[in-house]
């Protein structure tokens, strides 16, 4: 984004940072009984209601918000066009310490302003947000999604991201080797929690041969035991000599310094944003030989199961079409090498076509 931080602040700018990726409208949500000072951004709802998450973040600054909120609702227009999901972009922030500024009030006020939106918004959790805060959104809203199996929700969508990270593991496989099977490969993995679990336990039987990292010293325990997964510590991952290198961590972590080391062939992992600079690093990793399936595009399961939640939930339908990343993620490597573009920028190409191509569509009555 062109527009710095220092002159950030006047209508006129705030303007100029919609104008840059096109988005559709910015909402400020204040009040000072419950202290609410939230913003949802909606970048795109030509596919659909645009739906995204609602992240709890201690911002610097109003401006930081801001950004981070159009750039996180710009990534999940992307995510739920490549999909194949009617399914605009958006997302929200709510500024603050998640300890200290969340309340049922505070969080029943913000599903009000989520419902004066009439459905061109749909919350979920990320970041600092939990079910029972989605439950209290609920009170003031039906558009909501991620809430529990109980409430007639999907439950923990990290199962079904999972299988997608897998898949797309898997079609990277068949590209780079000409076979899907990840039996005696060395795949590294980066982050062992709700999805990074899930993903060993099926790499695992598939007969892959497991490294994991993680700062919590219990995970790891409890998998090289389980799994007979070896253990690595910290920043020693990047230099592993292995085939996969899955992400399923932290974002920014395909940095110049981080990929100079890397040895794998594939990288496939669920975190989000994993590329530090897309237009660096993307050509970077086509430069060094090292297959890269874009991380919006096989960590979309999750998204595929709020949306099965948003259409009627049927935890096997979200499964099904969360395989289907198996198909695209193969297709985007063929496109990517055919047309000598990083695979990042093939996937982005795509999404952005199917939501041309569906507005044009909609274009006749
Ligand atoms: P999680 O918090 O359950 O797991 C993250 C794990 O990474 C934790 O075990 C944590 O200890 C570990 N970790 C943190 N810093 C680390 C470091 N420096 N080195 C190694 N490990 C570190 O989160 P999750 O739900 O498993 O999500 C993992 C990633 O996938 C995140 O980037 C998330 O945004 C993304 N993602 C998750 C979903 C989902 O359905 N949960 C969907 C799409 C994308």
């Amino acid at each position: 984004m062109s527009t710095t931080a220092a002159n950030q602040g006047t209508p006129s700018d705030i303007f100029s940072q919609l104008t840059t990726y096109d988005h559709e409208q910015l909402v400020f949500c204040q009040d000072n009984h419950t202290s609410l000072k939230a913003i949802i951004a909606i970048h795109n709802t030509v596919l659909g209601p645009g739906l995204g998450g609602t992240r709890v973040w201690n911002y610097a600054s109003d401006a930081e918000a801001i950004n981070d909120v159009l750039r996180l609702s710009r990534g999940m227009t992307y995510k739920a066009a490549i999909s194949g999901l009617n399914l605009g972009g958006a997302k929200a922030v709510i500024i603050g310490d998640a300890k200290t500024v969340k309340t049922e009030a505070l969080m029943r006020k913000f599903g009000r302003f989520v419902e004066n939106l009439h459905g061109k918004y749909i919350t979920a959790e990320d970041v600092n947000t939990t079910t029972k805060d989605m439950e209290y959104v609920n009170m003031e809203t039906k558009h909501v999604v991620g809430l529990p199996e109980s409430m007639g929700g999907g439950g923990d969508p990290s199962p079904v991201t999972a299988y997608g990270t897998y898949m797309g593991m898997k079609a990277s496989a068949q590209f780079v080797w000409g076979n899907d099977s990840l039996s005696g490969k060395k795949i590294a993995v980066q982050g062992i929690g709700k999805v990074g679990g899930h993903l060993i336990e099926r790499l695992h039987a598939e007969g892959a041969q497991l490294f994991i990292s993680d700062i919590n010293e219990d995970v790891l325990k409890h998998y090289s035991k389980e799994l007979g997964a070896t253990v690595v510590k910290g920043d020693e991952i990047y230099s592993l000599d292995v085939d996969v290198f899955a992400p399923c961590a932290l974002g920014a972590v395909l940095n110049t310094e981080n990929i100079s080391k890397l040895k794998c062939k594939v990288i496939a992992g669920a975190a989000n944003n994993q590329l530090a600079d897309e237009n660096v690093h993307g050509p970077m990793l086509v430069e060094k030989g090292i297959a890269y399936a874009p991380d919006f595009l096989i960590n979309a399961g999750g998204l595929i199961n709020v949306y099965q939640e948003h259409i009627g939930y049927n935890r096997e339908t979200a499964f099904r079409n969360t395989e289907h990343i198996y198909n695209v993620t193969l297709d985007i490597y063929k496109v990517a090498a055919s047309k000598n573009i990083h695979t990042q920028r093939a996937a982005i190409e795509l999404a952005e076509k199917r939501i041309a191509d569906m507005k044009s569509v909609k274009a006749t009555y």
